[in-house]
């Protein structure tokens, strides 16, 4: 009814794995989701929206930002395309074909297979604006947005700047009457899900929440946030899952007035140019100075090893005087 302006769904199992038709497959992986998820939660949200609510919702916006690529919420979205049907073919000129990069290596994996940086270019508007033209089956195709971050080791910042510089300002162009939330909190650094993957923790879900509610503000969109992932329930309360949640939900019950602006975001890049130069300055003095005690120790040992030559030397002399005693003392004794 719109009195709300932001609403948190507690539901389990999480959904955005399940396809327009139960699972999805992927090229590395053809029995990819495996029955993680029953029903794509989003999607159903998002397509009641559009339907029942259609006098208030024209636009609708799905940000994901569960560790695991959303698969099943992708599929559903480019079946929302009615009856585009893709036939492979080769041609001679097929290996030319420029295709969108994928952060991971090809020997990854990491559930459920798919996922890695594209934009599809392609904008669902149901308005008619930006759209490809009639007749251009891109005029129905919806945009889909993947950011794709390496693994094997935490990238928070490079997290935190994918959403502020790549998706949050095309969502923001993109001007949505309703943003739904595939609120995954697998990607937290004490979840071991991620495999070291991305390794946020509560305070980077409360930044993004905060972001997002920016964007909402400006756009006068409204918010459903929707569980999906997160499995560190070790400690209860205090656990991962439980204090991602908290802070998300902290700030959807209470968000700021504030409205998302491009010259917060240039004053948080400048921020992050200047810690980063100082973080190398720092890194040049520690390696000077270790450089310089290493070149001392080895100034220092050289000399050391040189008296412990010369000590050696001393001690080796032979006193003949001593030696021809002893050996007269002996022979003395076997002859008596
Ligand atoms: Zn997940």
């Amino acid at each position: 009814r719109g009195k709300a302006r932001a609403a948190f769904c507690a539901v389990r199992p999480p959904g955005h794995h399940a396809g327009p038709s139960g699972g999805v497959g992927s090229d590395r992986d053809p029995v990819a989701t495996t029955g993680f998820c029953l029903i794509n939660n989003v999607a159903v949200a998002a397509a009641y929206a559009l339907s029942v609510h259609r006098e208030l919702v024209r636009k609708v916006a799905i940000l994901d930002f569960d560790v695991h690529h959303g698969n099943g919420t992708e599929a559903c979205v480019g079946a929302t395309v009615p009856g585009l049907r893709t036939v492979p073919f080769a041609t001679p000129f097929s290996e030319g074909v420029q295709g969108f990069g994928v952060e991971e290596g090809p020997d990854t994996v990491f559930y459920p297979g798919s996922g890695g940086t594209s934009d599809s270019l392609d904008l669902v508007d149901r308005a008619g604006a930006g759209s490809a033209g009639p007749g251009d089956e891109r005029s129905a195709a919806p945009r889909v947005i993947d950011v794709g971050i390496p693994g094997g080791r935490p990238h928070v910042a490079l997290w935190r700047r994918s959403w502020r510089d790549k998706i949050l300002p095309e969502l923001v162009s993109f001007d949505p009457d309703l943003i739904l939330i595939s609120a995954g909190f697998d990607a937290h650094r004490k979840d071991v899900m991620n495999h070291c993957h991305i390794g946020v923790t509560e305070r980077d879900y409360e930044w993004l929440t905060e972001h997002i509610m920016q964007v909402a503000n400006r756009c006068k969109s409204h918010v459903v946030s929707i569980l999906e992932g997160g499995y560190r329930v070790q400690g209860g309360f205090a656990s991962a899952l439980a204090r991602s949640v908290a802070a998300h939900v902290q700030v959807l019950a209470h968000p700021s007035r504030k409205c998302w602006n491009e010259e917060d975001g240039q004053k948080e890049r400048d921020l992050e140019a200047a810690q980063r130069a100082e973080a190398a300055k720092k890194r040049a003095e520690a390696e000077a100075a270790l450089a310089a005690q290493e070149a001392a120790l080895e100034a220092g040992g050289e000399a050391e090893a040189g008296d412990r030559k010369r000590r050696r030397r001393g001690g080796g002399a032979v006193d003949y005087l001593a030696l021809n005693a002893k050996l007269d003392a002996e022979n003395k004794a076997q002859t008596s």
